[in-house]
Order: structure tokens, then sequence, then C-alpha cells
């Protein structure tokens, strides 16, 4: 009976206009009314990746998109670096040594960002690395890579493609691909986005087809080279997921409502802000610092002297608050507060709430009401602008 509050990275809460849309008769993908779909929509897409370049739409996750522009890039043997500061930042790293490319992993704590300087150093013992893999939003931290600042050095230091999974940001944090040197952006449906999983997106620079047309690795079903012939046509190579690019064209919809796609970014920052402050004023730790918080997802310590899983599963059951847990050794450390796509400053208004009943009824030690005012500052201070 009750609607269960869905605070996740993904998958999120889908709009209604989103799931109505999804709910039109099918049609053929290889008809007049498809091309149109795909052409207008893919168009209307490209200021969130902010590009000029075509979107790729392929059926799946996002991890299948990462496959697919590590195995059209890069050959067996070849060099890589992958950046990463967390458990999907592993993802590029288990790819690519699957297909045998040689690996240099630059690694950081999780919770911590890569920052330019480190990338910088990191690369200057290298000279022959073909590209380099970065996470632009670390789902399993809260952390935000200064991707842009990154991409500059990548530029400066060597000839190498820099290559960015954005699947828990893109739609919510500001992207600049073009402007920024990114050569490959990824993200997937389920998560800023506002859809349900399976449909996988992503954009990719002159400098990045042109080692693409290269590339000796086969692949088939990915091959982003078939995707771009039948993108000229308005069209996919097989089947598209026909539903979730109706979806995308109402996600489109409702971003043009919400004011441009600037209005949605800052709603996510004004978001971030509300989450972290209201955890201050609850004393409970944030896992990342301000300068790299993730603009989509928190990650919250647990508050002192509680077990958090029975917290977290308290808050689902009694209150039908759903947060989601920690990964891989933070498990029973962190919780993570997902706040991005189809949420708004009255959802976090709600959760920090609930979040402090649950507090209430585990009897941690704090004062009621604080952690709500707290957000609601912010709140208030950013509708006086
Ligand atoms: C969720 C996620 C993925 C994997 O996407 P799937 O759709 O689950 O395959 C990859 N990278 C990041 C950063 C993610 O958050």
């Amino acid at each position: 009976m009750y609607p269960n509050i869905l605070r996740h990275p993904g998958p999120t809460p889908i709009p209604k206009k989103v799931q109505l849309a999804m709910n039109q008769d099918m049609i053929s993908h290889r008809s007049e009314e498809f091309v149109q779909l795909y052409r207008k929509t893919t168009n209307r897409v490209k200021p969130i990746f902010g590009t000029k370049q075509e979107i790729i739409l392929i059926p799946s996750g996002g991890t299948a998109a990462l496959e697919a522009v590590a195995v059209n890039t890069v050959s067996p043997g070849e060099e890589v670096v992958v950046i990463t500061v967390g458990a999907f930042g592993n993802y590029f790293v288990s790819i690519c040594e699957k297909y045998g490319f040689k690996v240099h992993k630059l690694e950081k704590p999780w919770g911590e960002a890569c920052t330019e300087e480190e990338l910088s150093e990191f690369l200057k013992s290298l000279t022959n690395v073909k590209a380099v893999f970065a996470t632009y939003n670390e789902t399993s931290t809260g952390i935000l890579n200064p991707v842009n600042r990154l991409a500059q050095v990548v530029r400066t230091q060597t000839d190498a493609l820099f290559i960015v999974d954005g699947v828990s940001c893109i739609g919510g944090a500001p992207a600049e691909m073009d402007q920024w040197g990114i050569d490959i952006l990824v993200t997937g449906s389920q998560k800023a986005m506002m859809l349900p999983p399976g449909l996988a997106l992503l954009s990719v620079s002159d400098r990045a087809w042109k080692v693409i047309e290269k590339n000796q690795t086969p692949s088939y079903y990915l091959n982003l080279l078939s995707y771009r012939e039948w993108a000229e046509k308005g069209m996919t190579p097989n089947t598209p997921a026909v539903s979730l690019i109706f979806g995308l064209s109402a996600v489109c919809d409702l971003i043009e409502e919400e004011g441009g796609f600037s209005q949605t970014v800052a709603r996510h920052e004004l978001m971030k802000n509300m989450v972290r402050q209201a955890m201050r004023a609850l004393s409970i730790g944030l896992l990342t610092a301000d300068e790299y918080a993730s603009p989509t997802i928190t990650a919250i310590k647990a508050p002192e002297g509680l077990n958090l899983g029975e917290f977290l599963g308290h808050l689902k059951k009694k209150y039908h608050l759903d947060f989601a847990g920690g990964l891989g050794h933070l498990q029973g450390k962190i919780f993570r507060f997902g706040h991005m796509g189809y949420c708004f400053p009255s959802d976090i208004l709600q959760a920090v709430s609930l979040l402090e009943a649950g507090l209430q009824d585990f009897n941690y030690s704090f004062e009621p009401g604080a952690g709500v005012l707290a957000a609601q500052k912010v709140f208030l201070a950013a509708q006086q602008k």
C-alpha cells in the first residue's frame, strides 16, 4: 500500500509522464516514425552530454557500454591507464584485463578523488598509453572526479583517448564533453536519466572515431562503427529498446519543462547541499570532502553507536524509506543516499525527516528536527536567489 521511497543510486524513480510515454503502441524500428523519434530524441540529449557528436543508443545496461568503448578503442597488448577510486572504477580495470590490455592502475582510497596533479605525475613514467579510463561519478563512494581537469592533463601530456564512465551522474551533473576534451562519454538509463534499466547512451569524439576505425579487436553486437553507420540513417543496427526511447523523449520534455538542463544541474547541486548540511546538523559523518562531493549520491557514515544494517532495515520496514548500503569494505560502515533523476528538494526534506524518525526509534542522541531545519535553510536560501 505505501509507496517505496527509493533513494538509491539506480534504479531510480520514474516520472509518471515517462511511464505513460513508454506505454505507447509499439512501432517498427525500420519505420519513418522511428527515424523521426530517433533523430529528434538523440539531438535533444546532446546538451546533456555537452556534445555536438551523435548520441549512440545501445539496448543494454551501462556495463555493456563500458565494454563496448573499451573493445572498440584498444587492442590486446596495448597499454591503458585506468583511474579507479571505488567499486565502479574497477569495472574498467576488469574489462581491460579480460581483453588482455596492459593495465596501469591509478588507484585511490575509497572516498577520495583523483586529482590532476596525481594523474599528471602518474602519466610521466608512461610513454605508450592508448587510452585513459576514468569514472566521472564513483557510485560506491559519492565522489565526483574532476574529469574536466583530468581531460586537460591527458590532452597535454599524451596522445591517449580520455574515456569516461558517467553512468551515475550524466543527467544530473554538468558535462561539457566537447569543450573539456572527453573522447568518449558513457551513461545508462536507470540512474540520473529517469528511465528504467536497459538503455545505454554514449558519444564519441572525432579523434576517437579515427582510432575506432583502425581498431583490430573483434566485436559484433557492440561494434560502434555499425552503430555509427546506422545512426546516419536514423536507426540502430539491431532492434533498439523502442519503449525506452519513447521514455527518453519524455525525459527531454521534462528537462525542457524544468527550464533547460542547467536548471536540472542546479537542482542536483541544491539537493546535494541540503543532504550534506542535514547530516552535519545531526552530527552524522560524510565520507567525502565537499570539493569532490557528488551531486547525485551522498555516502554517509553510520550514525555513531548504531548497527547500520538493522537501522537501514528498520527505515525500510517502518517508513518505506529505502537507502542503499555500502559496497565492498564499506558495507556496514556507510549508507548511500541517492538524489538523482526524478528527485526534488521536497523529497530530501521527506527523507531527512523520516531518517530522523528512525534515529529517534534507535535512541540516537540528537536534537529532533535539526536535520530537517538545516536542509530547509539551504532550500530557502536557494529560493531567494
Ligand atoms: C551502475 C553503474 C555502472 C553499471 O551499470 P549497469 O547498468 O549496472 O551495467 C557502471 N558505472 C557506474 C559509475 C555505475 O554507477
